[in-house]
């Protein structure tokens, strides 16, 4: 059993963390059917902790998974097609889909990972693809290498991460040569990244310029059913059980499970429901005790200071200086240390903080 420490789980290569192995499932097309998604709450519960993370780039994560679990949990996990043939394709299939996709963006979704699945390139562990090809693009916040979107004229467009223009997409195959050009390109280590070679001057060929990028919506009624969030982007089990209930499930990179056909939306534990709630403010990684990082808890500690963070402002608490739970600059970031925590305005976890050292007791007057 492959187990990586801190960096890119799969289900075939959990994580170790705090809390047990983290287990991360990549659905097919970022979609779960009704049984899919019960079936995994049903295994969050009798292989982990119950605890299922929704991650920046739309997978899930089950936590609290041991040694001696993680083998039943693949196989339940294989009965539900969510597991690939080996750590390789696996890793391979780092694809994100809009979750407004539209008949097209699903055949190009299921295009590109059978392509991917028997192609041969050795791609850094973090490389991924976007099929962004909705109404309107609404992925380019997220994180990807390559992005296949629309241009201005509605036609299919590649472009690669870091470009503002991208050229046109005739086939599957042109995704993979961009691929293969980044390689090509001289990216040595595992962790090279498309919109870095871009950054030093290295760039593909590209005239074409994508559809103007539509606003990430908030919880609420979307033309495919309902977008309802999740605090801090995790769900228990009996939540995802009674969400798998109501319709098949769409994932979004924004903390949101998108339910499709319906029109009310439950009031289940975790579930934030109305776009002006305070949390949506809120970003925290696990944190303590979950995280063996971690030098102070998160989650409670940003639930404590919701009420404080005003409209359009984001709130980071960070167990350390790595920043898994936003990437971003933010507003306010608050990075634990051994001392205390660093106050860093406009910034991410790991930037100088204008405050050094404050104890918890400080920072509602500080912030
Ligand atoms: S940022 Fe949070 S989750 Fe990431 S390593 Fe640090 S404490 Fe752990």
């Amino acid at each position: 059993m492959s187990v990586v420490k801190g960096w890119c789980p799969g289900a075939l290569q959990p994580m170790e963390s705090g809390d047990g192995w983290v287990v991360r499932v990549r659905p097919r097309g970022g979609r779960l059917s009704m049984a899919q998604a019960a079936g995994i709450a049903q295994a969050a519960e009798h292989h982990g902790n119950g605890l299922i993370d929704l991650t920046g780039r739309a997978n899930l994560q089950l936590r609290g998974v041991t040694p001696a679990t993680h083998a039943p949990l693949i196989t339940d996990l294989r009965r539900l097609d969510l597991i690939d043939a080996d750590i390789a394709t696996e890793t391979r299939r780092n694809i994100i889909v809009t979750p407004f996709a539209d008949i097209e963006t699903d055949r190009l979704a299921t295009t590109l990972e059978a392509a991917l699945a028997v192609s041969t390139l050795t791609l850094p562990a973090k490389f991924g693809f976007a099929v962004d090809t909705g109404p309107a693009p609404v992925l380019t916040q997220t994180p990807a290498d390559i992005r296949i979107e629309r241009a201005a004229d509605g036609h299919l467009l590649l472009r690669a991460d870091g470009m503002a223009t991208g050229q046109p997409l005739t086939d599957m195959a042109c995704a993979l040569d961009l691929a293969a050009w980044f390689l090509s390109r001289g990216v040595t280590d595992g962790r090279g990244r498309m919109a870095a070679l871009i950054a030093r001057g290295t760039t593909p060929p590209a005239s074409l310029s994508p559809a103007v990028a539509a606003p990430i919506p908030g919880p609420g009624p979307v033309p495919q059913g309902m977008l309802v969030a999740l605090e801090f982007g995790q769900a228990g089990a009996a939540t995802l059980t009674a969400l798998a209930a109501l319709g098949p499930i769409r994932l979004t990179p924004w903390r949101m499970l998108l339910i499709e056909g319906l029109h009310a939306a439950p009031d289940l534990p975790g579930l934030i429901l109305d776009p002006a709630d305070p949390r949506l403010r809120l970003r925290a990684c696990t944190g303590a005790p979950g995280c063996p990082q971690a030098h102070a808890a998160t989650r409670p500690l940003a639930r404590s200071l919701a009420a404080q963070v005003p409209k359009g402002a984001v709130l980071h608490v960070s167990g350390c200086a790595k920043g898994c739970g936003w990437p971003h600059p933010a507003t306010v970031t608050l990075t634990a240390t051994s001392q205390g925590f660093d106050l860093i305005r406009g910034g991410r976890a790991h930037d100088i903080p204008q405050l050094r050292g404050l104890p918890a007791a400080r920072l509602p007057e500080v912030l």
